[in-house]
């Protein structure tokens, strides 16, 4: 096997979406587990600082970083198994994100159609536990395969153990940095069970003048949607929502309710509810702000935007300021959704 190279000093602009220019110490991409443990084994990350990236889509540089960055290119796709009713599909975690929902539809397989066009790479999906319009990936994940980098063994996560939460799982939390994702499986339904009541899909189908539901004409409306309302990385540069919808106490909400009769909430839960950070961002007048190089998006309060040349501080301070206002005016506490480095 080829020795994998590690650069120094490298540039990590083109690798996050947020186009903040931040070096790394040392990068290196992968491409196999093998060549992964091999890494490992030469003790290339002991006493480092590591930092395990994917398409970038959902992380902010806030300064250099000062270790070693591993760039997961691991691809491929493969049926584990099936039934009358279900295909099991393994994705490689440098498989993107997108085209592995293009090519499940293309196959027949059902129930990722709604998490069309969310950026990034398959390997960070579990992540967060990503979701739009309805789903996440719980609802389809069947297990996961990492490498716990301390030891280099191989260990296998099913759904439980994912501790699965609204953007949240294990690996965000107890396990943050400690396992390398290398490959997802899925269990996707052969048999379609559309979910369209969410958002605005069933007026978007209706635009499209669709009456035939079917897992490209779902994702096709959500792709619709999304590019409507969403800026496109590649031309301004964000990390889609850059604070999770908090999930508050009922008697919270009813005081916030009481103030402020429009407010936007959903039931989270037992004496929970979830409300939209979005509407919540909107009211306090941040929407469409600028503030030096950076702002807030015009179309979607949620979303915080590089209008060029921002540094990563910059952005992070920004956040700070929108948590808050919407701090002072609801008493609610906002959470940040982006990874910070
Ligand atoms: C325009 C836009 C819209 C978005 N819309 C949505 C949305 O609707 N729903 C949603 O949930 N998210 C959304 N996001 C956020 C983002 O797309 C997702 O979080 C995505 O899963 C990130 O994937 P990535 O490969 O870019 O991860 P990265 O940004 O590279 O990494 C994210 C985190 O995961 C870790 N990580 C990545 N890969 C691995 C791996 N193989 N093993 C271990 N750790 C890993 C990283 O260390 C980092 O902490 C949006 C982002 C953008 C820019």
């Amino acid at each position: 096997m080829e020795k994998t190279a590690i650069q120094e000093d490298y540039n990590l602009k083109p690798n996050n979406t947020f186009g903040i220019e931040v070096f790394a110490k040392k990068y290196t991409e992968i491409t196999d587990e093998d060549e992964f443990k091999t890494l490992i084994n030469e003790g290339v990350f002991l006493n480092e600082e590591r930092l395990i990236l994917g398409g970038g889509s959902n992380v902010l540089f806030t300064k250099n970083f000062d270790g070693i960055v591993i760039k997961n290119n691991i691809k491929g796709i493969e049926v584990l198994g099936e039934n009358d009713d279900h295909v099991f599909v393994q994705a490689g975690a440098g498989e993107t994100w997108h085209e592995f929902v293009l090519h499940c539809i293309d196959q027949g397989w059902h129930g990722i159609e709604n998490l069309s066009l969310i950026p990034g790479n398959v390997g960070a999906s579990p992540m967060q536990n990503i979701g739009a319009y309805g789903v996440e990936i719980k609802d389809v994940f069947h297990e996961l395969e990492a490498v716990h980098i301390p030891s280099g063994d191989t260990h296998y996560f099913d759904k439980s153990a994912c501790e699965f939460g609204y953007r949240e799982s294990v690996f965000k939390k107890d396990m943050k940095n400690q396992y390398l994702i290398t490959a997802v499986s899925f269990k996707l339904a052969k048999k379609p069970n559309f979910s369209v009541e969410y958002g605005a899909i069933k007026q978007e189908l209706e635009q499209m003048n669709i009456s035939e539901l079917s897992a490209k004409n779902i994702s096709n409306a959500v792709i619709n949607i999304r590019s409507s309302k969403l800026p496109d990385p590649k031309k301004l540069g964000n990390a889609g929502s850059f604070f999770k919808n908090p999930v508050v106490d009922a008697t919270l909400y009813e005081e916030v309710k009481k103030a402020h009769e429009n407010l936007v909430a959903y039931p989270a839960g037992v004496g929970k509810m979830k409300l939209a950070a979005g509407w919540l961002i909107d009211q306090t007048g941040w929407k469409g702000k600028v503030v030096g190089n950076c702002g807030v998006h015009n179309l979607q309060a949620l979303v915080l935007v590089n209008h060029g040349g921002a540094t990563g501080k910059e952005i992070y301070d920004l956040s700070g300021e929108v948590m808050q206002s919407v701090k002072e005016k609801f008493g609610v506490d906002l959470e940040r959704e982006v990874n910070i480095y």
